[in-house]
């Protein structure tokens, strides 16, 4: 099950719902998967480091770099759906250090920008 679930997030070209992913599954499976199933599982991957969680979009993606441990900054494009992401440390950094400073522990901060991505801006 954890296999299907992985394999069917990555058939996204976008970040995926855990409704999403449970209607492939269910498809490629020929039974009803629950989405709570699902949930679990994606939870025990983003524990794991394997999968995201972009949070604006309440959606999953796999993680481009599951070796590293560090905040990504998602951007999420209203157009097309489509999430890259950027790592800058002292960007992140320093949101976490605000955070300290604030007599505030951070556990993860969460930073994405939403706006339109290459290609839609070139389509106009
Ligand atoms: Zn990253
Ligand atoms: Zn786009």
């Amino acid at each position: 099950m954890r296999a299907r679930v992985f394999d069917a997030l990555n058939q996204f070209d976008r970040p995926a719902s855990a409704y999403d992913i449970a209607d492939a599954v269910s498809k490629a499976e020929g039974r009803r998967v629950a989405a709570n199933s699902v949930y679990r599982i994606l939870d025990l991957f983003v524990g794991k480091n394997l999968v995201q969680r972009v949070e604006s979009a309440n959606a999953y993606i796999a993680n481009a770099h599951p070796d590293c441990r560090h905040d990504c900054i998602f951007l999420v494009c209203d157009g097309c759906g489509q999430t890259t992401h950027l790592d800058n440390d002292r960007i992140t950094g320093t949101v976490r250090q605000a955070a300290i400073d604030a007599g505030f522990e951070p556990v993860r901060p969460v930073i994405e920008v939403r706006g339109r991505c290459t290609a839609c801006v070139a389509a106009g």
